[in-house]
């Protein structure tokens, strides 16, 4: 890493990190060993080590302040560490795979959720929790029986099980909440069966609505918000009626947490920040900052909540990389840098929301080139345009990335010409994540840590 591009973003980048974990666990040694009621374990889903910086850079920018992220890695009571991410069959772990290692504390071949290569099951967290009256919450922007939330409380071979995992959550999650309503719904069920009457009965207040869940008062909660995963945050913020049905994270996590803490039960809260990661695959740079900005406000409604309390700890990490976004520096001695950067403020939508408008009106060259310009900021030239429009018609481009030959690898690329920002493809990688823990035994975290070891702590720290 060059001083300039260092200077850019005013703070050391990951450049430093080796030295960041050590000297913060060296100026932070571990609070004594004090008992754990309660874990939050909180998941930017698909984040790469470049999206830190770049989620402070741009809060800085348009909101004038720091994330609570960027704020903690300088806290004296927070504990770095590194996750290795690998799973049972791949350097490059599925999300499927890393929850099972976190959920079962055994790596799984991708795509199976607390099942081995040779079809055993391994016993969810959640399942062995309930067992010893502890509650289990569940909260993401994903579908709620997306794979991370399910690492926590299912078995299948298949991830995309969903109406069978949904099943699996009948009285071993307390709190469910995020999008997937048809997985629970009599009229989308293969089985035809109510689940969310079923809920009901075992005395879920269930909830499908802001407001709902605003006013709800069961401390157990079902609460399904839209289809398929909640919108991005830069088309949720831009949509009244998107905004008006569907919370944030921060408020799912807020009405999640404020359960747990008012009773006794000791509590493991995922909560999962699941759209950076769809961002990152689309090489969708405001798609994925918005979200990794909602994600970040889940964490200051965390640290707001649990404040003056000894007993909470907080994890917060990723489950993989995905794309690996980097902001380049731009121009002659990298003078065009800041300015590139700045103009991610003023995108307008997600490149799914584009492409999904593109579609709808079934529009050409023309209408794609405009709705670009319109809500992405830069015309892309003709040459450009009939590339985009190669890769969606599924014509083979000249693109010597492969997994940038494809329609967000291309549409990531021209923003990126205007941004700076750049992508290894459109995939997970095997890079490790960061980790961040506050509070009782955070110490368990620091350094390199397995993905598969976390359930033993997480366990203990629980059950003791
Ligand atoms: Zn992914």
């Amino acid at each position: 890493m060059t001083s300039t591009r260092r200077h850019v973003l005013q703070a050391g980048l990951f450049g430093g990190l080796g030295s960041l974990i050590s000297s913060s666990h060296a100026e932070a040694p571990a609070a004594p060993s004090k008992r754990v009621r309660g874990i939050v374990f909180m998941v930017s889903d698909g984040m790469s080590h470049g999206v830190l910086p770049l989620a402070e850079a741009l809060s800085q920018q348009t909101r004038k302040r720091s994330t609570r992220w960027w704020e903690l890695l300088q806290s004296p009571g927070s504990v770095q560490g590194l996750m290795d991410t690998a799973s049972a069959n791949s350097l490059v772990t599925d999300s499927a795979a890393a929850s099972s290692a976190w959920g079962g504390g055994q790596r799984v071949p991708n795509g199976h959720i607390n099942v081995t290569d040779k079809g055993r099951k391994v016993e969810p967290i959640g399942a062995t929790l309930q067992a010893k009256k502890c509650r289990l919450g569940l909260v993401t922007t994903a579908t709620v029986t997306h794979a991370t939330p399910a690492g926590f409380a299912a078995n299948s071979p298949d991830r995309n099980d969903e109406q069978g995992i949904a099943l699996q959550y009948l009285d071993r999650v307390d709190i469910a909440l995020g999008g997937g309503s048809p997985f629970f719904d009599p009229a989308k069920r293969k089985d035809k069966r109510d689940l969310f009457a079923d809920f009901a009965k075992a005395g879920y207040e269930v909830v499908r609505d802001r407001d709902q869940l605003l006013a709800a008062k069961s401390p157990r909660l079902l609460g399904t918000f839209t289809p398929g995963y909640l919108p991005y945050s830069v088309d949720h913020s831009r949509d009244e009626a998107l905004a008006k049905k569907v919370p944030t994270l921060a408020e799912m996590t807020d009405a999640a947490l404020k359960r747990f803490l008012t009773s006794d039960a000791p509590f493991l809260l995922q909560v999962e920040g699941a759209r950076i990661d769809h961002a990152a695959h689309a090489n969708d740079i405001a798609g994925l900052l918005g979200d990794q900005l909602a994600f970040d406000d889940a964490i200051a409604t965390v640290m707001a909540a649990i404040a003056g309390r000894d007993d909470i700890l907080v994890v917060i990490t990723s489950d993989h990389g995905n794309s690996n976004p980097g902001l380049s520096g731009m121009g002659s001695s990298y003078r065009r840098t800041n300015q590139c950067f700045s103009r991610i403020a003023g995108m307008k939508a997600s490149h799914e929301r584009i492409f999904a408008d593109w579609n709808a009106r079934k529009g050409g060259s023309a209408e794609l080139t405009g709705l670009v310009q319109d809500r992405l900021g830069f015309k892309p030239t003709e040459a450009e345009a009939a590339t985009l429009l190669d890769t969606i018609g599924g014509k083979q481009v000249t693109e010597w990335n492969h997994l940038l030959a494809n329609p967000p690898g291309i549409l990531g690329q021209l923003a990126g010409n205007h941004t700076g920002i750049g992508w290894t493809g459109t995939v997970h990688t095997a890079d490790l994540t960061l980790i961040t823990a506050v509070g009782p035994q955070a110490e368990r975290f620091h350094g390199l840590v397995r993905n598969d070891s976390v359930h033993g702590v997480m366990l203990e720290l629980l059950l003791g």
